[in-house]
């Protein structure tokens, strides 16, 4: 199997479904309690945890599933040496769609070739190692995020995603967070910290792959307040640069799972619907990756492109009374903002826009090397391919920080292939631009970062 089809993510509905596992049911305890630390030697492999935090290892599969000369087939991650050659700049939230023993077996078994960095039980936060940070997980469903990014799965189902997502669980994943970020100085925003929900595709036709956990009823406020970034005004309130701040117990939503055709009960949640005019009447605004025939954005939880979640920011494009416009996927799309509520948040920070004397910029979801980077000698260079999204002219998004530019080769289990297991450094320095509700990259030398105060 080539890398990038390696990029699968854990346990959507559908993964869950196509590996034979129902949903939450019991499972043989194959959990630390059965497993053990593994032993290296006589000392115990020690998690990488906080202090003080309840936590344990217990290793996911690294073994072939095929033909034993066949070293391209196995599971369930890739041996790396981060931070020293990859770098480690994003965190991935997930959540497992199925439940914590189950989670913790399937990625014991090299068949499912998936696994993540972290497990949290939601019950009492208890968090399980399963890869190793100097290692790939394959958890991100994008193979330059994996290669760059922690995975944290948090026990759960993201249509329920509110009877799951417990007090001790937000703490422990924040604990967690703040602990990897301050070893790997990851920046605590909302463009490093990530939903998977908030990870582009690779190339232009991969949105409708893209997973969408952990899902709408993820308390983002709450979960970057615990980060200790919570949202407070940093801006006059005329600012061009707002964060979403919609309180989570008044944003009340009517989605739909739309895998299961179910409307979901009424309730709090992170995500605020976009519209493409200041109406509620006006359809829900449509990601041209998500809907390529056009058709209008759904209230669908999956349908992330007709929503943006707290915490995210936005540059404000036109105000209306009780609305506001932000620039979303090149276009204007319209949230509600009646007075005297607070679901934006003026704010302080950089923003990307097209360089002078350029009309149009693209985005991509990887920051690879150039073709012309790679050895002479290298058969299987990979570039970045632009999404189907763009800068342009007169528009700017939140974005500037820090992309590491490169691309990890790993096919075989054992470096057995030229350049195995090497990564390429990039000399095109990348930034991050929030295009949309999936985090993206843009060349520097394609825009200006600017800083806004007001
Ligand atoms: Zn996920």
């Amino acid at each position: 199997m080539k890398p990038d089809q390696r990029t699968r993510a854990v346990l959507t509905l559908i993964a869950a479904g196509a590996l034979g596992v129902s949903l939450l049911t019991p499972s043989a305890r194959a959990g630390a309690e059965t497993v053990g630390p593994e032993r290296a030697g006589a000392r115990t492999v020690r998690p990488e945890c906080p202090r003080g935090l309840s936590c344990d290892w217990v290793p996911a599969a690294y073994r072939q599933t095929g033909d034993p000369a066949d070293k391209e087939t196995y599971g369930n991650y890739d041996t790396a040496d981060r931070p020293r050659a990859n770098t480690v700049k994003f965190i991935v939230l997930h959540d497992t769609e199925v439940d914590y023993d189950t989670t913790l077996k399937m990625f014991q078994d090299p068949a499912n070739e998936t696994s993540a960095h972290y497990v949290v039980r939601s019950a009492d936060g208890h968090v399980t190692q399963m890869v190793k940070n100097k290692d790939v997980a394959w958890q991100a469903g994008n193979w330059y995020v994996n290669t760059h990014s922690i995975g944290i799965e948090q026990e759960g189902v993201a249509a329920e995603g509110a009877k799951w997502y417990t007090d001790a669980m937000y703490r422990s994943t924040a604990r967690l967070v703040r602990h990897l970020a301050a070893i790997h100085d990851i920046p605590l925003d909302r463009q490093h910290v990530l939903g998977h929900d908030g990870v582009p595709p690779t190339g232009a036709t991969g949105t409708q792959n893209m997973h969408w956990d952990p899902g709408p009823y993820w308390d983002w406020n709450r979960f970057m307040a615990l980060l200790g970034r919570p949202t407070v005004p940093s801006a006059p309130p005329s600012s061009r640069l707002v964060t979403v701040s919609a309180d989570f117990a008044k944003n009340e939503q009517a989605f739909r799972d739309c895998e299961k055709g179910v409307d979901l009960p009424v309730q709090g949640s992170s995500a605020v619907p976009l519209r493409t005019e200041p109406s509620e009447d006006a359809p829900l605004f449509s990601d041209p990756g998500l809907h390529p025939d056009g058709a209008p954005g759904t209230d669908c939880a999956a349908d992330w492109g007709s929503k943006i979640s707290a915490t995210q920011q936005a540059v404000v494009a036109d105000r209306a009374p009780g609305w506001t416009a932000i620039w979303w996927y090149g276009q204007k799309a319209w949230l509600r903002t009646p007075a005297g509520t607070r679901v934006t948040t003026p704010t302080a920070g950089h923003v990307v826009r097209p360089g002078a004397g350029k009309s149009e910029v693209p985005v991509y979801g990887v920051a690879y090397p150039e073709m012309a980077e790679y050895p002479g000698d290298f058969t299987k260079p990979t570039a970045g391919t632009p999404l189907g999204y763009t800068i342009k002219a007169g528009q700017s998004y939140p974005g500037g920080g820090v992309a590491p530019t490169g691309y990890f080769y790993a096919p075989t289990i054992d470096s057995s292939q030229p350049y195995d297991h090497t990564y390429f450094r990039g000399a095109e320095k990348y930034v991050t631009v929030q295009i949309g509700h999936r985090t993206g990259f843009v060349k520097a030398s394609d825009v200006d970062v600017v800083r806004v105060r007001s």
